[in-house]
C-alpha cells in the first residue's frame, strides 16, 4: 500500500491516527412515493419529534452550541414558508425529493454568500437529507454506534451527525467539502478533535478501514501511512496536545512578565474562526484580496461593508486591521487594465495601483469607514514607498469620510497606518511617523526588496532570508522611530512566527506579532521561554551579525538550546 498525502485546510489543531470510517451522503433515488404530500407531512412530524429529543438531551448535557444548531433546524421545520413551499412544489408535480431540494436551495439563496452563511446552508442540507431519507426509508450514516477509535472521513459532516457522534472515540475528522466555519469544524475545535476540511479528492483515496493520519496543524491527511510516519505523527500529536493545553487560550507573556500581543493574519472570513478560537489579540492583517480575485467585476461598497462589519464584530473589541487591496501585474484582475510590465513587483502594485484605479480605492475606503462604526477597525495601505503616498492616502480617507458624512451616513474613525515593506519607508520612518498612527512591518516583502531577491523565485531562495541582518537593521529603525513619536508598531510578515527570528524582533522592541492563526500557540510558547532584558542585549548584537546563519544562532540563544525545532517551523 502506498502512503498518500493530501492537503486541506487546518480546521482544528492536533494530530490523530486511526482506521477510517467513511460517511458519504448520497440522496436516495427517485423511488415513487404514493402520496407525497402525506408522506412529507409525516416525515416532518417524525423529524420534529426526533430533533426535539436530541435537543433536550444536548441541553441536559450542557452542549449548548450543538443544541442551538439543531434548534435552528426545528424552527425551519415549523416555518410555514418552508413547509408551504415544499407542499406547493409537490402540488405542481415535483417529486418529494426534488421539492425539498428546490426549497432548500431557494431558502439558502436568501442566506447570501458569506462563509458563515455558506456554513448555515449545510445545516439546511442536513435537514433536507434526513427528511428525504425518512420518506424513502433510507438509513442515514450512523456515528452513534462506533465502538473503537476512528478517523471520520466524509464528503461533508452535518450537525445532526456530529451531535450523535461518540466524540471520545473520534481521533480525527477529514472532510472533502466544508470550510473552517462549518459545524463539523466548530464542534471538532470545541472537543479538541484534530480536523482538516476542504481536502480535494479525499474520497478517491479513502475507502473506509485504512489507517489515516489527520494533521490539523498543517492541514495534511496521510492515507496508509508507513509505520515510521505513524510513529512521528503520534509523537507530534502528544507534544502538540501538551503545548495546546498550555497555550491555546492565554495571553502571551515573556518569562520576565513583558506582554506581547499575538494577532492573526487572515486571508478569508474562514480563517477568522481559528483566530477567535485561539483568543488572538486581534487580526493584525486582513488580506482583502480574497474579495477581489476570481470574479469579473469588483465587489461593491455594500458587499465589502457587510463582510468587514461581520468580521469586525466577530473579533471586537480587539482590533481588525484591514489592508487595502494589494495586487499588481503579477496577479491581474479582469476588471482592471494592466499594461504588461517587465518587473511587476517593482511596478504598479498595492497603493500605486489603487491611486491609479481611484474608484477601487475610494469604494474600499468607504466600506471600511462605514464598517468601522461597528468594531475596532484600523485601515492600512500596502506597498507604501514615499512620504507623499502616505499624505495622499490620509487625504483620501479624510475626503471619503466627509463625503459619507455629508450624505448623513455614519462613519467610524479608524486608526490609519502603513505597511513597511519597502526599504525607503523604513529609512524614512521618522518622517513617516508624523503621518501615521501605526506601522506594520511586512518582512516578506521587506526582505525581497532589501536583498533584491524575488520571494517566489527558487533560484534566489538562498539569498532571500528574513533573518538577514540588513532586514533587522531596517526593523530597528522603524521601531525606534515609532517609539520616539509614540506610534504603534507590529510585524506581520512570516518572520513573526519564525522561532529563530521573532525573539530577535522582540528583543529590538517589537511587542506585536501577527502570524498565521495556527501558529498562535507556538508563538506564545516561545515568548514564554524568553526574558526581554536578555533578548534585548542579544538582539543588539545580532544587528552586527554578517549573515542570517549568525542571526539565527543568536535567536536560538534567546529561547534556549533545549527547544527542539522541526523542519516545518513548529517548535516543541
Ligand atoms: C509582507 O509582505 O510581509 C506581508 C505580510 O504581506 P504579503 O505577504 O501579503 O505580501
Ligand atoms: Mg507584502
Amino acid at each position: 500500500m502506498v502512503e498518500v498525502r493530501l492537503r486541506g485546510k487546518p480546521a482544528s489543531p492536533g494530530v490523530g491516527v486511526a482506521p477510517s470510517i467513511l460517511i458519504v451522503h448520497r440522496l436516495p433515488g427517485e423511488a415513487v412515493v404514493e402520496d407525497p404530500l402525506k408522506a412529507f407531512r409525516e416525515a416532518v412530524a417524525e423529524e420534529g419529534k426526533w430533533i426535539g429529543g436530541v435537543v433536550e438531551r444536548l441541553w441536559a448535557e450542557g452542549r449548548e452550541d450543538e443544541a442551538l444548531i439543531l434548534e435552528a433546524q426545528l424552527l425551519i421545520l415549523d416555518d410555514p414558508n418552508f413547509t408551504g413551499l415544499v407542499e406547493k412544489l409537490i402540488g405542481e408535480g415535483l417529486s418529494l425529493a426534488d421539492a425539498v431540494k428546490k426549497t432548500v436551495n431557494e431558502v439558502a439563496e436568501l442566506f447570501g454568500k458569506t462563509a458563515y452563511m455558506k456554513a448555515r446552508r449545510s445545516d439546511l442540507m442536513d435537514l433536507a437529507n434526513r427528511i428525504i431519507a425518512r420518506v424513502h426509508g433510507a438509513t442515514v450514516p450512523d456515528l452513534k454506534n462506533i465502538s473503537r477509535m476512528v478517523v471520520v472521513v466524509a464528503d461533508e459532516l452535518y450537525p445532526s451527525e456530529t451531535a450523535e457522534m461518540r466524540k471520545e472515540l473520534v481521533a480525527g475528522i477529514a472532510t472533502e467539502r466544508g470550510g473552517v466555519t462549518a459545524h463539523a469544524a466548530i464542534i471538532a475545535r470545541n472537543y479538541g478533535i484534530p480536523a482538516v476540511v476542504g481536502v480535494e479528492s479525499l474520497l478517491e483515496h479513502v475507502k473506509g478501514g485504512e489507517l489515516v493520519v489527520v494533521d490539523g496543524v498543517d492541514g495534511t491527511i496521510i492515507v496508509n501511512p508507513k509505520p515510521e510516519t505513524v510513529e512521528k505523527a503520534l509523537s507530534k500529536g502528544r507534544r502538540i496536545r501538551e503545548l495546546y493545553e498550555k497555550f491555546s487560550k492565554v495571553e502571551a507573556y515573556a518569562a520576565d512578565g513583558i506582554r506581547v500581543h499575538v494577532e492573526a493574519n487572515i486571508g478569508s472570513p474562514d480563517e477568522l474562526e481559528l483566530a477567535v478560537f485561539f483568543k488572538s489579540d486581534g487580526v493584525g492583517l486582513l488580506r482583502t484580496e480574497f474579495l477581489f480575485i476570481g470574479r469579473d467585476s469588483p465587489p461593491s461598497e455594500e458587499e465589502q461593508y457587510s463582510i468587514y462589519r461581520e468580521l469586525a464584530s466577530r473579533i471586537s473589541p480587539k482590533p481588525l486591521i484591514i489592508r487595502l487591496l494589494d495586487v499588481g501585474g503579477d496577479k491581474p484582475l479582469p476588471y482592471v487594465k494592466f499594461r504588461r510590465e517587465e518587473n511587476p513587483f517593482l511596478g504598479l502594485r498595492g497603493i500605486r495601483l489603487l491611486f491609479k484605479e481611484r474608484s477601487l480605492l475610494e469604494t474600499q475606503v468607504r466600506a471600511v469607514l462605514r464598517a468601522a462604526v461597528h468594531g475596532n477597525i484600523w485601515i492600512m495601505a500596502p506597498m507604501i514607498s514615499t512620504i507623499s503616498e502616505i499624505v495622499e492616502f490620509r487625504k483620501v480617507v479624510e475626503e471619503e469620510a466627509s463625503r459619507l458624512e455629508s450624505r448623513g451616513i455614519p462613519v467610524g474613525r479608524p486608526r490609519i497606518g502603513v505597511m513597511v515593506e519597502v526599504p525607503s519607508i523604513a529609512l524614512q520612518a521618522d518622517a513617516a511617523a508624523e503621518h501615521v498612527d501605526f506601522f506594520s512591518i511586512g518582512t516578506n516583502d521587506l526582505t525581497q526588496y532589501t536583498l533584491a531577491a524575488d520571494r517566489v523565485n527558487a533560484d534566489v531562495a538562498h539569498i532571500y532570508d528574513h533573518a538577514h541582518p540588513s532586514v533587522l537593521r531596517l526593523v530597528k529603525m522603524v521601531v525606534d522611530a515609532a517609539e520616539a513619536k509614540n506610534r504603534i508598531v507590529g510585524v506581520c510578515g512570516e518572520a513573526g512566527s519564525d522561532p529563530d527570528v521573532a525573539p530577535i524582533l522582540l528583543g529590538l522592541g517589537v511587542r506585536r506579532l501577527s502570524v498565521a492563526p495556527n501558529q498562535i500557540p507556538f508563538v506564545r510558547y516561545f515568548v514564554s521561554r524568553m526574558k526581554m532584558s536578555e533578548a534585548s542585549s542579544i538582539a543588539n548584537k545580532a544587528l552586527s551579525a554578517v549573515s542570517p546563519v549568525e542571526v539565527r544562532n543568536y535567536g536560538r540563544r534567546i529561547i534556549g538550546e533545549n527547544a527542539v525545532f522541526e523542519s516545518n517551523g513548529l517548535i516543541f
